[in-house]
């Protein structure tokens, strides 16, 4: 299965497009999520990622996320394929979860590529690389940036084999992960989306679940295994 942002709109992060409601809302996602915007300006892609870790912490999963931890409990191979940054679905109790996009609360070094745990506060925004003195950015995937190659082969795998696809959450436009939902279909799997939006998957979908995560995926795993969340 696939979640977006969508599902974590109810624990109080907004979408991508929300977000830009916010603190940032004379700015495109390319100029906060793409290399190029963190080259320009590196001090305001590191304090808008800082503002959304500070959201980010505060946030709960909420009970879209919990039932995803139920659904697990209950089939025999899930795999939670996820294009968000949050790390909710793991705080919740999922656990064979695929984190497409990376996470938010990581920090890797924009030069070496590699994962950074500790640096020095030498007051410099963003903070120094302990090992190369480059900037330290986001272990995420930004706009024109490729996936990890590991996890995209396993979130292809999955859903070219499984026989049920939900894509919960997600506009079904950020490519690869789009594609994800359409690949399940031509490999004969019956296709669930849940949101309140009509998506470029709508169409082909065999069951519209019109409504919040929050509340259509308790109700679900309710229906099927009599669970409540
Ligand atoms: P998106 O913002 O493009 O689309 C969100 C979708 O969620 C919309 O289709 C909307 O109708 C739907 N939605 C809104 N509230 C919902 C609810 N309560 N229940 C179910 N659906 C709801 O998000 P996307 O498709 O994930 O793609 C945007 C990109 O931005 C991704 O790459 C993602 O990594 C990143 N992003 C992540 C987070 C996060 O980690 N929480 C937040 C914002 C953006």
């Amino acid at each position: 299965m696939l979640t977006g942002a969508g599902i974590s709109a109810e624990s109080g992060i907004p979408t991508f497009r929300a977000a830009q409601t916010g603190l940032y809302a004379q700015h495109s996602p390319q100029e906060l999520a793409s290399p190029e915007g963190f080259r320009k300006d590196p001090k305001l892609v590191w304090e808008w990622y800082a503002w959304r870790r500070s959201k980010v912490t505060a946030a709960n999963p909420n009970r879209g996320h919990l039932a995803l931890v139920a659904m697990e409990q209950r089939v025999p191979k899930f795999t939670l394929i996820t294009q968000n940054v949050d790390g909710l679905h793991r705080r919740a109790g999922s656990l064979n979860v695929l984190e497409l996009h990376g996470n938010i609360m990581n920090t890797k070094c924009s030069r070496e590529n590699t994962p950074v745990t500790g640096w020095q506060d030498t007051g410099s925004i963003p903070p120094i690389c302990p090992n190369c003195k480059a900037f330290l950015r986001p272990d995420v995937v930004w706009f024109g940036e490729s996936l990890p190659a590991d996890k995209l082969l396993a979130a292809l795998d999955a859903a070219s084999a499984c026989n049920v696809f939900l894509s919960v959450g997600t506009s079904t436009l950020v490519e690869p992960a789009a594609s994800l939902p359409f690949l399940a279909l031509r490999h004969g799997a019956v296709v669930i989306e849940v949101n309140p939006e009509q998506t470029p998957l709508s169409k082909q979908a065999a069951i519209i679940l019109s409504g919040e995560a929050g509340s259509i995926l308790p109700q679900l795993v309710n229906a099927v295994w009599g669970c409540v969340i």
